[in-house]
């Protein structure tokens, strides 16, 4: 069966998109092809060193290297950035690193609308996305603009290689959950599904061959697809309870992010796959099992991925608390969210067991 549907619109970005090994090498003929002469170079402390030979191989194309970029984007640090790039007179962005860097390359382009080029080594798949998550004494906006959107991506496997196991796997379970969540995104429609299923197949197929070989760039490369895929979907459609649940663990718990994500997103599942049990089909399809809930939480386990929120941080008495917020303002969601359910659940992916069918 095809995945036509009646009626259905779909809004895709201008992207352009290079995938390949060393392709991280070719940012000055991105820069040049943007017809830009000055770039800033973004990183996080700890990738500062790569920040640097990017910066080397652009040629007298680099502009200045800035690399305090932050978890959650705090607005301070963009100042400090805006002031930088004015400073140097930055003509365009390379972000070369996970989320944060993304996010603050981002939020340069939404006060300046210089062009990004964004060069991802983690699979949260920000750079596929018109959406700037950023925080202000600790509290956590979202803005979709135009301008946010990065307008390059250079996809390359061997700067995931470095990536540490514990965070291959909650990366990449952090992508998988834009995914899981677009297929039954109400404004979901068949290009976004066949994204989708292409993006949780390519994680299926590629992430336990990278977990027995991390240096495997083959596989390394099959889950930077996967993550631009899942990062794709992730723009175009809205998410639902599993990213609001993710959203108030980290916002108001200062849980990690990909890791809070690989905890909640079974459970999540679970509880929506009881209205939208056909829409979620594919992932049983994918990753076996007898429902798409139990079915990722076994995937999730036999990759070795944190399994309780308790785990993380979380203090059993902080569960009620997530459950009110959570239920506050809660985002559209097939299955409805009421705050017993929220606080069932919410109680299972704290414990660690399977999630309920
Ligand atoms: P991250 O960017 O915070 O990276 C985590 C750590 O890993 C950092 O210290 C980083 O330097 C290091 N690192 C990254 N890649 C590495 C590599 N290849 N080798 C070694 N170390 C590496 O983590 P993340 O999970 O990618 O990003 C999380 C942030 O992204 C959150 O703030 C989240 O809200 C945001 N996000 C935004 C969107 C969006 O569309 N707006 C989507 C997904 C995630």
């Amino acid at each position: 069966m095809s995945l036509f549907q009646a009626s259905f619109e779909v809004q895709s970005a201008a992207v352009r998109v290079r995938f390949g090994e060393g392709i991280r090498r070719q940012i000055s003929s991105e820069v040049e092809r943007l017809g830009r002469k000055r770039a800033l170079v973004l990183s996080t402390p700890p990738q500062a060193d790569a920040a640097m030979e990017v910066a080397a191989d652009l040629n007298g194309l680099a502009a200045g290297i800035f690399t305090k970029a932050t978890m959650h984007t705090p607005v301070d640090v963009t100042a400090e950035a805006l002031e930088h790039a004015g400073a140097v007179e930055a003509d365009c962005l390379v972000a070369l690193g996970g989320g944060s860097t993304v996010g603050l390359g981002k939020a340069i382009a939404y006060q300046t609308d210089l062009p990004q080029i964004v060069v991802p080594t983690t699979y949260a798949g920000s750079e596929a996305t018109a959406i700037l998550g950023q925080t202000q004494n600790g509290v956590k906006t979202t803005v979709t603009d135009p301008r946010i959107q990065p307008e390059v991506i250079l996809y390359d496997a061997e700067l995931v290689r470095t990536l540490p196991v514990a965070m291959t796997v909650t990366s990449a379970l952090n992508a998988m959950a834009h995914a899981a969540e677009a297929l039954y995104a109400q404004n979901r429609n068949p290009m976004s599904t066949m994204i989708a299923i292409e993006g949780l197949k390519a994680f299926a197929a590629a992430l336990p061959r990278v977990l027995d070989n991390p240096d495997d760039l083959t596989a390394r490369g099959e889950t930077l697809y996967g993550a631009w895929l899942c990062g794709t979907v992730l723009g175009q459609v809205g998410m639902a309870l599993h990213h609001k649940l993710c959203h108030t663990l980290g916002g108001s718990f200062d849980l990690p992010h990909a890791e809070t994500h690989a905890v909640v997103l079974p459970h999540a599942i679970a509880f929506n796959a009881r209205a939208v049990p056909d829409l979620l089909a594919p992932v049983t399809e994918i990753f076996g099992g007898s429902n798409p809930g139990r079915a990722l939480f076994d995937f999730a386990k036999s990759i070795g991925s944190p399994l309780a929120l308790r785990e993380l941080g979380l203090k059993q008495d902080d569960l009620s608390t997530a459950a009110e917020l959570a239920t506050r303002k809660p985002y559209w969601n097939p299955q409805p969210v009421t705050r017993p359910a929220i606080n069932e659940l919410l109680l299972a992916a704290w414990a660690g067991g399977p999630p309920a069918a």
